[in-house]
């Protein structure tokens, strides 16, 4: 199956801006932890941005839509985010050691205000610049083929493949530039790095924008609504019912998603606790740094998508339908954490368990995301009436806020020795009983789904 040049050129554009995205997101809350904050406030400060970085997309979707065109906000968004992590490595580079012991008491005689709102005006340009990037970019894959050209799953897991290797490379990059409490100042150079690869990024799109981005017939797209081709302008008139039923259809589907993101995102949070604390990573006397476990999603991610986009093709006819792929990715969610669920469950606190656990729970999960996430993009991309192509796919991003949001509220329910915690009533009071929670959770979501699929096709005819 070919494909566009221009995809290959969303490809390493979204792959550099995962990469610096990633990459900070790495460092931030050991920067915190390291010079700023104790570990709760840092929490939360991490919550509230991968939270709200994913709430701006609405409106980097709207503005492109209606006045910008993808490319301008794109570039627009990039340079948002260079400066973003141009003022992270500011704030790294005054900050003064300030914390006595790692994660001990702060120093008040030491004054890192300026250290702090550089950092808070970094992230909130980082927030601003994704919203601005993210949702565009997306919009792009799907406007270098017809609407319903069914190359469009396998472009989009090509895409997802270009995320996946930034995120994969960053924290292994990035992370070599990790500070402490004694030399925090050290964290500058991961921001710098990340700093320097979204500025390249932005300037080879830039340069390679016009030759490119294009339809099949060869016209610019991702222009100003004003600016475009005769053929490509959106008649100016006003939805109709289908228009409305098609957009419905995305907005349930996006409510079913953040089941999805709220027990994948547990990655950053409760399941480094479980692979900080609870897991044997000493191989022939060499410990593996916690930090590296966020890699793997991302490097599973990489190997299964061009397994799973053959996997689909080979199907043919018995290819399930996208909503399917969707339920389908909710239950192999379901079971990533029924596999680990189970080889904990006599585990008591503080004894290790084999890494084979949470490698066999990461691998299962990226099958799950590889049915979910890149399909979901390329159903957006279907099913959006063009004139608000953008803005759905921030409709579509806004459910990993709201997940980002429950992920750290769910994760507060992580077991700690001689504390009950309690969901809605039911006592949670060891791993096991902590990973059904997801279990159950997605499993419901995606029977749930699977039982919507007959009316939801209905709705998409
Ligand atoms: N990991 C993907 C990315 O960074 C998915 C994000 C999401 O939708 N939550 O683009």
């Amino acid at each position: 199956m070919t494909h566009p040049k221009g995809l290959y050129l969303l490809f390493a554009t979204e792959m550099s801006e995962r990469f610096s995205y990633y990459g900070m997101r790495a460092l931030l809350t050991l920067y915190m932890v390291a010079a700023l904050f104790t570990m709760d406030s840092a929490s939360e400060v991490y919550g509230t941005f991968t939270s709200l970085v994913y709430l701006t997309p609405l409106i980097g979707g709207y503005i492109a839509d209606r006045y910008w065109g993808n490319r301008r906000s794109i570039l627009t968004g990039g340079i948002c985010m260079a400066i973003g992590q141009l003022l992270m490595f500011l704030s790294a580079s005054v900050i003064q050691p300030s914390i006595h012991t790692a994660g001990g008491a702060i120093d008040t005689s030491v004054d890192n205000s300026m250290a702090l709102w550089l950092m808070f005006g970094g992230l909130g340009m980082l927030v601003l610049g994704n919203g601005l990037f993210k949702p565009n970019i997306a919009t792009m894959v799907g406007d270098l083929y017809e609407q319903d050209d069914h190359r469009k799953d396998s472009a989009f897991t090509i895409f997802y493949m270009g995320v996946n290797i930034g995120a994969l490379l960053a924290p292994l990059i990035c992370g070599l530039f990790e500070g402490d409490f004694m030399h925090p100042g050290r964290f500058r150079w991961g921001f710098l790095v990340a700093c320097i690869v979204i500025s390249l990024s932005m300037l080879m799109f830039w340069l390679l924008k016009s030759r490119f981005l294009v339809t099949p017939e060869g016209y610019q797209i991702g222009l100003p609504p004003g600016k475009r081709p005769e053929s490509l302008k959106v008649p100016n008139q006003p939805l109709n019912r289908r228009d409305y039923i098609h957009m419905l259809v995305i907005v349930i589907l996006a409510v079913f998603v953040i089941f999805f993101w709220a027990a994948y995102e547990q990655a950053g949070v409760s399941l480094t606790y479980f692979a900080d604390q609870q897991t044997d990573k000493t191989f022939w006397g060499w410990e593996m740094p916690t930090s590296w476990f966020q890699t793997f999603p991302a490097f599973f991610c990489v190997v299964l998508a061009p397994v799973m986009n053959w996997l689909w093709q080979r199907m043919g006819r018995f290819e399930p339908h996208p909503i399917q792929k969707l339920a389908i990715g909710l239950l192999l969610l379901s079971l990533s954490y029924l596999v680990i669920a189970i080889g904990v469950k006599d585990v008591a606190p503080g004894v290790k368990v084999s890494i084979l656990w949470i490698t066999s729970l990461y691998f299962i999960q990226e099958l799950g995301e590889l049915s979910l996430s890149p399909i979901g993009l390329s159903l957006v991309s279907r099913l959006s009436p063009r004139r608000f192509a953008s803005l759905m796919m921030g409709i579509w991003y806004l459910s990993s806020a709201v997940s980002n949001f429950c992920a750290g509220k769910l994760a507060t329910l992580y077991p700690e020795a001689g504390q009950v915690k309690h969901l809605a009533g039911i006592e949670i009071s060891n791993l096991y009983e902590f990973f059904l929670i997801f279990v159950c959770m997605s499993a419901a979501a995606g029977l749930l789904l699977l039982a919507l699929c007959p009316p939801l096709k209905r709705m998409m005819k």
